[in-house]
């Protein structure tokens, strides 16, 4: 097959370009929620392509469409355009022999930059593609944002149905696919009480005693190995100063798991120990779980209340092991001569997964390093073998007309 050969050839020779493009990407700002100047860069980036129907959702996830001559289902290709980094971090990149440096070079300049170089390797060939792809530049993948991005696009009429399997490129590599979806949970805890003077209240309920109390029971926890179920406290704040009785106390926790079940149980056990360590307060001293603003009546700001948040939420799924994505991947990978493996993680797969679509995260070639720190690299030798993997999978997927 000539074209592809000569797609494979574009992909090899234009590096320098695709550098220069990564550079451009990763000094633009995208902290998560503040996406949209990279939104504008990629939407000229697909425009200039030549794509069709490129266009932007109203969170801001940019789409171009490559169209063949059937219509068959949708495959889609989608880069997280968002960062870790806060507004303000120095975005400067700098290049070292064939290394980038430069916060978010990696983690996800060069997925955008891959799932660009295989679109403007299929617009530059006259490969005839049997199904149409969507290439997806998508907001929300990191941290707080929760996968709005992706979560959105599964739920819009536009796309839930009509995609019919997604291809996620996110960071570098060349040798991991994620066939299981890592579920967690976030919540915040918060524990309110009258307050007071440390001498003249005391005996008042102290919100920071019960939220440890409620901790301190949580922290003992028996969790699984397999499947691999894990929790962490990683935030605490309450109270003003020495001598006052706090009126507030808060906690955050991350629970993970491979399996949704093991998520909810972790979710009940912690409603449990917060309920508990709240019931232990003297009956005259107790109002219930808060709703809404938190206060249930007349003097209930005087009783000791508490208040479960759900502040994240990514579903835990797996890719059945006869998918095609999975299969028509190893068969790439062997042909390429790459020795591959199966990786949990959370990513933007996880929202079509627990769909029930076929979906997988792959890296987008090179390798990289310290991805969510300042010093973030990305290694550019051998990118190409990533790229061709992705060219290679995304073809077989959608096939080809002669
Ligand atoms: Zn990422």
């Amino acid at each position: 097959m000539r074209s592809v050969h000569s797609a494979l050839l574009y992909l090899h020779n234009q590096e320098m370009e695709f550098r220069r493009w990564q550079r451009e990407l990763a000094e633009i700002p995208a902290p998560p929620f503040g996406e949209a100047a990279r939104s504008q860069w990629l939407r000229q980036r697909f425009l200039s392509l030549g794509l069709d129907n490129v266009h932007a959702d109203e969170l801001g996830n940019i789409f171009g469409l490559l169209r063949s001559d059937d219509s068959r289902p949708l495959l889609g290709v989608s880069a997280h355009l968002d960062t870790v980094f806060p507004l303000g971090t120095r975005l400067e990149t700098r290049e070292e022999g064939n290394r980038l440096y430069g916060p978010g070079t990696s983690d996800n300049a060069a997925g955008v930059i891959a799932m660009l170089a295989v679109a403007s390797a299929l617009k530059r060939t006259d490969l005839r593609l049997r199904a149409n792809v969507v290439f997806i530049g998508n907001v929300g993948e990191e941290g707080e944002g929760n996968l709005r991005g992706m979560r959105h696009i599964f739920s819009s009429p536009e796309w839930k149905d009509s995609i019919h399997s997604l291809l996620v490129v996110d960071g570098a590599g060349t040798d991991t696919y994620v066939t299981q979806a890592l579920g967690s949970r976030r919540f915040e805890i918060t524990f309110h009480g009258p307050g007071g003077h440390s001498w003249s209240d005391f005996g008042v309920p102290n919100p920071i005693v019960l939220l440890a109390r409620a901790l301190s029971r949580f922290s003992q926890v028996a969790v699984p190995e397999s499947p691999r179920t894990t929790f962490n406290i990683g935030v605490i704040h309450g109270g003003t100063s020495v001598n006052s009785v706090p009126e507030a106390a808060t906690a955050r926790v991350d629970l993970r798991s491979a399996s949704m079940d093991e998520l909810h149980k972790l979710e009940r056990r912690l409603r449990e120990c917060v309920n508990e360590a709240w019931s232990e307060v003297p009956l005259a001293f107790r109002a219930g779980e808060s709703k809404g603003s938190g206060l249930t009546g007349t003097g209930a700001e005087s009783k000791v209340r508490f208040g479960i948040e759900c502040i994240g939420d990514r579903p835990a799924a797996e890719l059945s092991p006869d998918a095609t994505i999975l299969k028509v991947l190893r068969a790439v990978d062997n042909h390429l001569r790459i020795k591959s493996i199966a990786r949990l993680a959370s990513t933007d797969a996880n929202v079509p997964l627990a769909l029930g679509k076929e979906a997988t995260t792959i890296g987008a070639g090179g390798d990289g390093g310290s991805a969510h720190t300042v010093r973030e690299w990305f290694d550019c030798t051998n990118r190409d073998l990533g790229l061709k993997r992705i060219l290679l999978t995304l073809l077989t997927l959608t096939g080809v007309n002669e």
